[in-house]
């Protein structure tokens, strides 16, 4: 059964005289129990999608589409209803736990910030979340309480943020990047605590992520965005061991462990995308058919495929 069902989803934002198209026609659903990722380079329209769930996006940004969570339309919710969901049924992990978090409030005072109501409430609410602090590998959590986040390493200061969102056993986990910027020593730790998410919690998650590793190990399956618009969708497994869309060839091979090749090229334009496929111009498989029409997202074997020549290999 599916938790969140996004249908058409186009963002885009003015930009002097000009439209930017961040998101193009971007449909998928994350069925309950599964990880989902999003996965592509920066600037892909990856970020922008979690933030328009959850109507973070700044107000000059224009949202159609639907995206229906257990039966209503994230959209079309008056800011009463949003505000019973937001933070609650689903939780976002920014990108960036530093920036999260206040610098000048102890670690404790702002995870009790976190839970709304009476002493009681507040109590009650720091209870679960420093038992928690402990699963997620964060120990002698009332010691960490008492410190500044400046004092917690970036895998800590993640860790803390983790279970604030958790705290509210949200039906729906976003997170942004998590690895982006962590050290190695970090970026493995990370990696356990979405596997712990996971397999203890049971965790529904949207996983928005740049990190091939992470989407492998996490994600039950996952959606490849290039310029805005999803090119490949399948199981995370397939589409990385075995990619059908040239633009995920691309990125698969960019890894260091197959070798770190690069990736000619940039990404196209969002102002005045080209016609044709937004690939073509960086496709070593391009035909004519690929600069004058653009190709439809195509069923295969279960998943799909935005190519004109869907059987590559
Ligand atoms: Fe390459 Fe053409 Fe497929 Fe686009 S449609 S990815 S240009 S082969
Ligand atoms: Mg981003």
């Amino acid at each position: 059964m599916s938790l969140l069902e996004i249908r058409d989803l186009s963002i885009e934002f003015p930009s002097g005289e000009n439209t930017v198209k961040a998101v193009s026609d971007v449909s998928f659903d994350v069925r309950e129990g599964e990880v989902f990722g999003i996965i592509g380079e920066s600037g892909s329209g990856k970020s922008v999608i979690g933030l328009a769930l959850l109507r973070l996006l700044p107000a000059n940004a224009t949202v159609s589409g639907t995206a229906f969570f257990q039966g209503q339309d994230l959209f079309s919710l008056k800011p009463s209803e949003l505000r019973k969901i937001r933070g609650k049924r689903i939780s976002l992990m920014p990108q960036n736990p530093a920036g999260a978090l206040n610098p000048v409030l102890k670690n404790g005072l702002q995870m009790e910030e976190v839970f709304e109501g009476n002493g009681k409430e507040k109590k009650e609410g720091m209870k679960k979340a420093l038992k928690l602090m402990k699963q997620l590998f964060l120990k002698d959590p009332e010691r960490l309480c008492g410190l500044y986040p400046h004092q917690l390493s970036g895998g800590m200061r993640q860790r803390l943020i983790a279970c604030m969102s958790l705290s509210f056993e949200p039906e729906l986990l976003i997170a942004d990047e998590p690895t982006k910027g962590l050290d190695p020593e970090a970026k493995t730790g990370a990696i356990e605590l979405f596997t712990k998410i996971k397999k203890e919690y049971g965790k529904t998650m949207l996983l928005i992520t740049h990190d091939l590793d992470l989407a492998l190990e996490v994600c039950d399956r996952i959606a490849v965005m290039y310029a805005g618009e999803i090119v490949e969708l399948d199981k995370a497994s397939k589409v990385l061991s075995t990619p059908l869309h040239p633009y995920t060839k691309g990125l698969v091979r960019a890894q260091p462990r197959n070798g770190l090749v690069p990736m000619s090229g940039q990404s196209p334009s969002r102002i005045s995308l080209p016609d044709g496929c937004f690939f073509h111009e960086r496709c070593r498989y391009s035909g004519i058919e690929c600069s004058r029409k653009h190709p439809e997202m195509k069923n295969h074997k279960g998943g799909g495929v935005r190519c004109h020549f869907q059987s590559l290999q």
